[in-house]
């Protein structure tokens, strides 16, 4: 088993640090306290690559692995956690699963324009009544001869005020419980489609997040991507994927919050001494560094697993695997960000100060793609059905 990375992932990691630095470090403050995402961004990153890291070249994406998909949102979230997570809705959870599951026209209709940022991509399965128990959506979808009309509303969809491209879960069969799910691609513009009102968020600002509404919205038969009532398949087959990704933007995270206490301890003076002399204090830092690196161990473990199985690997144990990395580096993050603010006192309190920006920022990944109760529900189910390591 090899622990070092290759010059090229390092140089890929080095290449988005630097230029996610240079771009949206000195916007940090705006985007937070004006929940501001850059308009250019997306363009950006698209120029850089980052977009399309696990797309297929022949849509314009770099066609590299997990890992190397980990090691970008693992340093857009370690600049900007927010703006990290608005990126991965829109590469790893709508163009990630348009390039696992549509078909070829789709594929090379929409890919694009997400690989370049010329488009903006989310992904809409919640709904107001149905997070958790996401087979209880109601959003329906009735076929009608060369298209499907579409009605419901879709809740805290990340980049859903903005989105050109989004990959919407309705119901074509309600009465066949999840057998009767399907996946569509829907476009800004569609009739009876709008993006209703932005959510005002104690954290991750900066990605907008907001309500969709359709209403009689008519989407071309051609969208549906996967099979009629298949759309469960569509949603787990990149799962394993998503989970490890976004355990990659908590480690982002923490790397910051570490960085950013070190600096501090080694800097604030109390009883005439820098206040990292101190023993309590030095307890925290070796207690967060312990859990970001048992984090990441874990997350790069599974985003290599997750390689080995995309050509045939081991499903059940990627699937618990993933959920573990996902569940552990969000844990970590919390309590990572929560220790930097107890090392910055009462100027970690301030909003002068980017560590009380982690902190809130790292409680999203408790709650949002699978809360940390669901994510221990599917590592119990996957143990339990297994009955043995
Ligand atoms: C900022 C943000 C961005 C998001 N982005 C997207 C997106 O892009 N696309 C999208 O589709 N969704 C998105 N979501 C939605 C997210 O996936 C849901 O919030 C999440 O799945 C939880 O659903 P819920 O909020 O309705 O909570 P609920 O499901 O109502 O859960 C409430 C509480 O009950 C617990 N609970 C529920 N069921 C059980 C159970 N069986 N056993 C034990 N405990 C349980 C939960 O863990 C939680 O603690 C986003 C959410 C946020 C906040």
């Amino acid at each position: 088993m090899d622990f070092e990375l290759t010059p090229e992932q390092m140089q890929l990691q080095e290449a988005v640090y630097k230029w996610a630095s240079r771009e949206l470090g000195p916007l940090l403050e705006k985007v937070d306290e004006q929940d501001w995402l850059p308009p250019e961004m997306f363009r950006q990153l698209g120029e850089l690559g980052a977009l399309g890291v696990a797309i297929d070249p022949a849509y314009g994406g770099l066609g590299l692995d997990v890992l190397a998909e980990v090691l970008v949102a693992e340093q857009l979230g370690r600049v900007s956690p927010a703006l990290g997570l608005s990126a991965g809705a829109h590469s790893n959870l709508c163009a990630g699963n348009i390039q696992r599951n549509a078909s070829e026209a789709l594929k090379a209709k929409y890919l694009p324009p997400l690989v370049s940022g010329e488009k903006v991509g989310a992904l809409a399965l919640t709904e107001p009544g149905a997070g958790s128990d996401a087979m209880a959506i109601t959003t329906r979808a009735q076929h009608q001869g060369d298209h499907y009309l579409l009605n419901g509303t879709k809740m805290f969809i990340t980049n859903g005020p903005i989105a050109d491209i989004v990959l919407v879960y309705a119901k074509t069969a309600p009465e066949r419980g999840p057998q009767g799910i399907s996946a569509f691609i829907v476009e800004k513009g569609f009739p009876g489609f709008s993006a209703g009102r932005k959510l005002k968020k104690a954290g991750m600002r900066g990605s907008p997040t907001g309500e969709l509404r359709f209403e009689d919205c008519p989407v071309p038969a051609a969208n549906l991507v996967g099979l009629e009532n298949q759309g469960v398949a569509v949603m787990t087959r990149g799962l394993d994927i998503e989970r490890i990704v976004c355990a990659a933007g908590c480690l982002g995270l923490s790397q910051a919050a570490i960085d950013l206490s070190l600096k501090y301890a080694r800097e604030r003076e109390q009883f005439g001494r820098p206040i990292g002399d101190f023993q309590m204090i030095q307890a925290k830092l070796a207690q967060m560094y312990a859990l970001y690196e048992a984090a990441r161990s874990l997350t790069y473990r599974a985003a290599m697993l997750a390689e080995g199985a995309k050509r045939g690997g081991k499903g059940t144990e990627l699937t618990r695997l993933a959920a573990a990395a996902v569940l552990f580096a969000a844990e970590a993050a919390s309590h990572i960000a929560g220790e930097a603010v107890q090392i910055h006192g009462g100027y970690g309190y301030c909003l002068e100060f980017p560590v009380q920006r982690l902190w809130r920022d790292a409680k999203l990944f408790e709650i949002g793609a699978g809360t940390t109760e669901i994510r221990k529900l599917i590592i119990a189910r996957e143990l339990l059905r297994k009955g043995s390591l």
